[in-house]
């Protein structure tokens, strides 16, 4: 393993790949309204999505952002864009053991739902004409173990049958169909799912915003929300507005402003590098399809061509907390080069990571608590399920109490021993990576 200075090239900068095309930077900084119809806390996918929602609909809202509009994990992801077919490891909630038809009825209520996601992207996308190197290429999800290989085929009927994903099971034998690597025991393709620019995507949506009577309001941090439905009082660094309904859209950064949702919350850090463009015919054999490409570990690795498909951008979790390129990327660096042996000695221009929030029962969540909306809990999938969500919950303002989306519906739970400090997940990653050397070495 080379030394962590050998790894970056000399123009390497800690930061996001698309940062490049296009980076958070400071708008102005409007006087806060006494009072609005809307507060959305947090100006991301979800919460930019609300606020567009609801001023197609002539609501007035307000985004208040604590840091530059594109802080947050809108403008840090790795572009994938899947619609909702890694949904559904576990459901918690007041449903029991024993409701086996429930629960698979749900399954499917909330995996349809889902997949309403990944079309809601793409309209958006071309209603509102944001170039963002947008593909539908598809995915390929790759087998760490034969066992993960027939749970992923034991899935097929499911995602086919009520999301018509486009699923199908490429054996290890033809997996170089997909990729240009043995690593996996084969991995299913999913043809419905795509990826895209995550940093264009945004600053469409933050153009389109900001073409409509949307007060976007950065440098903007909510401390206290107080009052009920119909009245809130919402305290920041900058002033105090009166506001009817407020949106929560903070996802993994989720904090003492809204304590309740906090401790639902865990926010968990995903790091990701880019190399240096490569030779053109190595880079392209890497991907034949230039599918995205995701693994079945508990430790998981998410990666992909850039746009221009010059680039391996390659993202995972080295670390479950914020630590510095100098400890994510040899780790990343590791596993990229496991996938692809071809890529030592390869060098590094980028490294960065950010906050994605994941929830007790692994899924996303909309609702209310204590009459405050909320769209959060992306559990690391979230560019088109969050803009889904945060579009939700703006239908649901705007049309009043009916159900707009399965993920209204299922309990938002909590953890009796967890107060929103995460301080076992150094333990939780050790333990799964452990699990996964387990998994592999047992593996029939
Ligand atoms: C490294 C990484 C890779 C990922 N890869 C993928 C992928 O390939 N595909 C995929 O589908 N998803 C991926 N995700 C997840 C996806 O990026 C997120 O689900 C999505 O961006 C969440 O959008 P959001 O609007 O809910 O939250 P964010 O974009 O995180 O925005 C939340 C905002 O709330 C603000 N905020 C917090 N508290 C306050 C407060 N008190 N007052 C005011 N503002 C506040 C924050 O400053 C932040 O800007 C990835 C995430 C990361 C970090």
């Amino acid at each position: 393993m080379a030394r962590t200075a050998d790894l970056f090239d000399p123009s390497f900068k800690a930061e996001p790949y698309w940062w490049d095309a296009w980076r958070p930077q400071p708008l102005p900084v409007p006087q806060l309204p006494a009072k609005t119809a809307v507060t959305i806390i947090g100006g991301g996918y979800a919460g930019l999505s609300a606020a567009l929602e609801l001023a197609r609909n002539n609501v007035e809202a307000v985004v208040l952002e604590a840091n530059d509009f594109g802080f947050g994990a809108s403008t840090r992801n790795g572009g994938m864009v899947s619609g909702g077919v890694t949904l559904g490891k576990s459901l918690g909630g007041k449903r029991t053991a024993g409701d086996a038809a429930a629960r698979e009825a749900l399954m499917s209520d909330l995996i349809g739902d889902a997949g309403a996601s990944f079309y809601h992207l793409e309209d958006v996308l071309k209603r509102e004409n944001i170039a963002c190197h947008y593909t539908r290429s598809g995915r390929f999800t790759g087998a760490w173990t034969r066992r993960h290989y027939d749970a992923l085929a034991g899935r097929l009927a499911l995602l086919n049958g009520v999301a018509q994903v486009g699923a199908s099971m490429l054996p290890r034998d033809r997996q170089r169909e997909a990729i240009a690597s043995d690593f996996y025991q084969g991995g299913m393709l999913i043809e419905r799912a795509g990826q895209l620019h995550p940093a264009l995507y945004y600053k469409g949506l933050l153009d389109v915003c900001r073409g409509r009577a949307i007060t976007l309001s950065p440098q903007t941090r909510v401390v206290r929300v107080a009052g009920t439905q119909g009245a809130f009082t919402v305290t920041t660094n900058r002033g105090v507005l009166a506001a009817r309904e407020v949106v929560v859209a903070s996802n993994g950064y989720t904090g003492d402003a809204t304590p309740k949702l906090k401790r639902k919350i865990i926010p968990v850090a995903s790091h990701i590098i880019a190399t240096v463009p490569l030779d053109p015919a190595l880079a392209r054999s890497l991907i034949p399809h230039n599918r995205a490409i995701s693994d079945t570990q508990r430790i998981l690795c998410y990666y992909r061509m850039s746009p221009d498909g010059t680039r391996m951008v390659f993202g995972g979790r080295a670390r479950f907390t914020q630590v510095s390129p100098e400890i994510s990327a040899p780790i990343l660096y590791r596993y990229m080069t496991q996938r692809f042996p071809q890529l030592g000695g390869v060098k590094l221009t980028h490294a960065w990571t950010g906050n994605v929030a994941f929830t007790f029962d692994f899924m996303p969540h909309m609702g209310r608590e204590d009459g405050l909306h909320y769209a959060l809990g992306c559990n690391g999938s979230g560019v088109a399920m969050m803009s889904y969500l945060g579009h939700q919950v703006a239908r649901k303002i705007v049309g009043g109490g009916n159900r707009v989306s399965a993920f209204e519906d299922i309990d938002f739970p909590g953890h009796a021993g967890y107060a929103g400090n995460p301080w076992f997940l150094p333990l939780v990653g050790g333990y799964y990576r452990m699990r996964d050397r387990l998994d592999r070495m047992l593996d029939r």
